[in-house]
């Protein structure tokens, strides 16, 4: 019963460039507001929605309402500030996914270089050649690719080196355990050299400390997102922020 319309929503999640502090794009990340009011999350709703194929829909509402509001802040001269839309591995699966972004984009006037799409290893693993023919002519418009959760997945490097991406997503997992463990440091690093040497991108997720942000702005990481600048927002307030965050500081 969630598929009326704009029953499930985006919120904005902030992504900062480490090098100077500004808002650089956002993650929408969906949510299902039920008629009590009551949000629920997508880790709940996004398997359930798969298995039952409501993906196509809940993933053509959230995404049209994330370009509209992309395209607002474009209009209000925020022309550098990009949308992230997760796409997931079972809307591939369907032939419409490559029209319903193009329509998404046009009807709201969005410019294609400001859409990037997140998807996770898995599909580019699994089908390569069919991730080449629905992202080819996107890619073409100007619209970029980001691997999410990188680093999880049982990514064929080779097959990564080939494939059209331009940004890595450092999962979550390494970002938290920066400072308790060993290892995550260490692949940390090497995610960030194999993204310099393609050439490629690189944002850290899910960055809640002021250590996990420094170790990764020393460390050349391009952006990040996080609890520690923000977490989701509305669509109004994450333009608010926009704003705040672009004011000249005062003298
Ligand atoms: P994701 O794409 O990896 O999104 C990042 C998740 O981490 C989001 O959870 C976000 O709210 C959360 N997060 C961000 N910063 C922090 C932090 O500092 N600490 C912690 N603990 N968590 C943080 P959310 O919104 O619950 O989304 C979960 C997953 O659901 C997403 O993971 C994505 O895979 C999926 N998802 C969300 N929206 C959509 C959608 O529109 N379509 C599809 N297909 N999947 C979606
Ligand atoms: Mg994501
Ligand atoms: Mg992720």
């Amino acid at each position: 019963e969630g598929v009326e319309k704009n029953a499930f929503l985006p919120v904005f999640q902030p992504k900062v460039d480490l090098s100077t502090g500004k808002i650089v794009g956002a993650e929408a990340l969906a949510r299902w507001k039920l008629e009590s009011g009551r949000i629920v999350s997508p880790g709940v709703f996004i398997p359930v929605a798969e298995s039952c194929g409501l993906i196509g829909e809940i993933g053509k509402q959230v995404t049209r309402q994330a370009c509209e509001g992309a395209a607002r802040w474009n209009e209000m001269g925020f022309t550098d500030v990009s949308i992230a839309v997760n796409v997931s591995p079972r809307q591939f699966e369907s032939d419409d996914l490559g029209a319903m972004l193009i329509n998404a984009m046009a009807d709201a006037g969005l410019p294609p270089r400001l859409l990037q799409l997140e998807i996770t290893e898995s599909v580019a693993v699994t089908d390569p050649d069919r991730l080449r023919n629905v992202i080819g002519p996107l890619k073409s418009m100007g619209v970029r690719l980001a691997i999410d959760d990188f680093g999880t997945g049982h990514s064929n490097l080779a097959m990564l080196g080939r494939l059209p991406f331009d940004v890595f997503k450092i999962d979550r997992q390494f970002i938290c355990n920066l400072h308790t463990d060993k290892q995550a440091p260490a692949i940390v690093e090497m995610i960030l050299g194999m993204a310099e040497t393609l050439g490629m991108e690189t944002v850290a997720e899910g960055i809640e400390t002021k250590e996990q942000e420094q170790f990764l702005r020393r460390r050349g990481c391009d952006q990040y997102q996080g609890y520690y600048f923000s977490p989701p927002v509305t669509l109004d307030r994450f333009i608010e922020m926009v704003k705040e965050n672009r004011r000249p500081a005062a003298a």
